[in-house]
């Protein structure tokens, strides 16, 4: 970005915290996804959403492009800054301004972290269920943005199904409020549907207003342990097909695990090839029956071991566990490319074959977890970014990973967004029409294309 036009910004603005020299910006150059990189210019704070609405008509003006910032935790590289452009980050938008205890909602600024959310809410009895791994750094507008899923997505579903209100700094910088507090609504085209995944290309969500529900009564949580990978996915594939609906099935493989263990000692069995963390909850009594069943699957499809967890304390050591694999992971080797290939949960047991093979075909190291009751996999290899011929080996592995899910009926990506990461790969997912009628979206809702251009697809 030329000085002039950081100088104008500063003062123009001179109320706002600015960025610029480049050890600042360090932080600010790359996302959660370590293989890309680029180098930021400037970056602002906004503390408000007239802040934002004025930042973006400054920068329409002069056709500068915008990329939204939440905690920068995001696997697709959605947030990567553009040459010569402007990183609006929402961190000092941070407040939670109302939990409505009587239509069972809650009211944030988009820069809150997800588990203040979740406490906001626990702490007036109620219960947001989306939770992603990241829910401590993450941003709920950031999640937003991605539609974040997370541990519980099977049984409640992801950030869209909570989504009741946005408040959104288009691009023109004009402000709209689309959907309600209303539980049904359908005046007109649901543009608050648009916004969400669309990762801040559409326009800069400022806030929030999220739909709570209560808190369930009772909750149990089940490990059990493997010697094939394979048998860990039927599983999962029988507990779906016995219709019972646990509000976690997660899957951890054998590097994963060790990994965890090398990492937070949670007492993880090292020699197994695979374990499954489940949980269900609901009234007491569905919640004991519901966990014997699984157990018995899990059984039958040959779990050597399935231990419950006996107090809130162990479930919590289990579920952290769990959400520390893909920091786990990253100790392992320089560089992870963690991917996120999905796929109809029937297919399971073959995916996580295949990717081991494929693996092993290119000579990689993978280690696989993910959100199994979702179909939902993170196949991630450990490598070194230095080893040029390694990557090379690391991209054919992945595209037969995103061939085979989307062979399957399955897709290049379940939560973690397009970004520039799958970009190469979204047209076999979708086909080229698909693509095409989301370019004409993009054009009416910013035409001069300076909303986090070049994420998704170029123009
Ligand atoms: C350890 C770890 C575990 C993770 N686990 C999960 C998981 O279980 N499930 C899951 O879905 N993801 C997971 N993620 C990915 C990541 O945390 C999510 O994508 C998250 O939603 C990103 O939030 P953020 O605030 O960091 O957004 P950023 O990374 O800052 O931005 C992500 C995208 O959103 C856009 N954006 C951000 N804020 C706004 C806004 N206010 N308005 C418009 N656009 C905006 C950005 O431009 C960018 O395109 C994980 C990441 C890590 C590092």
């Amino acid at each position: 970005m030329n000085t002039d036009l950081r100088e104008s910004l500063q003062r123009e603005f001179p109320h706002l915290e600015f960025l610029h020299e480049k050890e600042d910006l360090i932080p600010y150059s790359f996302d959660g996804t370590a293989a890309h990189y680029s180098q930021a210019e400037l970056v602002v704070f906004p503390k408000t959403t007239e802040d934002v609405s004025r930042l973006v008509r400054f920068a329409s003006d002069r056709s500068v492009p915008i990329v939204t910032r939440g905690s920068g935790s995001g696997l697709s590289g959605g947030s990567l800054p553009i040459p010569g452009g402007l990183i609006v980050c929402l961190s000092k938008m941070d407040r939670i301004l109302e939990v409505d205890t009587k239509n069972l909602c809650l009211r944030a600024e988009a820069g809150a972290i997800t588990a203040q959310i979740a406490q906001a809410a626990d702490a007036a009895g109620l219960f947001y269920p989306p939770d992603p791994g990241s829910m401590r750094i993450s941003t709920i507008g950031g999640n937003i943005a991605e539609n974040s899923g997370g541990l519980r997505g099977l049984k409640y579903g992801v950030t869209r199904d909570y989504v009741m209100g946005l408040e959104v700094v288009l691009a023109s910088g004009e402000v709209i409020f689309t959907g309600s507090k209303c539980v049904k609504d359908v005046a007109g085209y649901s543009l608050r549907d648009l916004f969400i995944g669309s990762e801040g290309t559409l326009g800069i969500v400022t806030q929030v207003v999220l739909k709570l529900i209560p808190k369930p009564q009772a909750r149990r949580t089940l490990l059990a342990i493997y010697n094939k990978m394979e048998d860990a996915a039927e599983t999962v594939s029988a507990i779906i097909a016995a219709k019972i609906i646990p509000c976690t099935l997660e899957f951890l493989d054998a590097m994963t695990i060790n990994s965890v263990e090398d990492y937070a000692k949670v007492g993880l069995p090292r020699d197994a090839a695979a374990i499954l963390l489940m949980e269900t909850d609901g009234p007491s009594g569905a919640v004991e029956d519901e966990a014997a069943k699984m157990a018995d699957l899990a059984r039958q499809h040959h779990a050597r071991e399935v231990k419950i967890a006996q107090t809130a304390e162990e479930s919590f050591q289990l579920a952290e566990a769990r959400r520390a694999a893909f920091s786990a992971l990253a100790r392992v080797a320089p560089t992870t490319i963690l991917e996120d290939a999905t796929v109809p949960r029937s297919e399971l047991a073959r995916t996580v074959k295949f990717i081991q093979e494929t693996a092993d075909r290119y000579g990689l190291k993978v280690g696989t977890f993910g959100h199994m009751g979702d179909g939902n996999l993170h196949p991630t290899f450990l490598t070194n970014e230095k080893n040029e011929e390694e990557m090379h080996r690391v991209e054919s592995a992945m595209k037969d990973i995103f061939d085979f899910a989307v062979g399957l009926g399955g897709t290049i990506t379940g939560e973690h967004g397009v970004g520039v990461a799958k970009k190469p790969f979204l047209a076999k997912a979708l086909g080229d029409l698909n693509i095409s009628v989301m370019r004409q979206v993009k054009k009416s809702f910013d035409p001069k294309g300076i909303l986090n251009p070049g994420k998704i697809f170029d123009l």
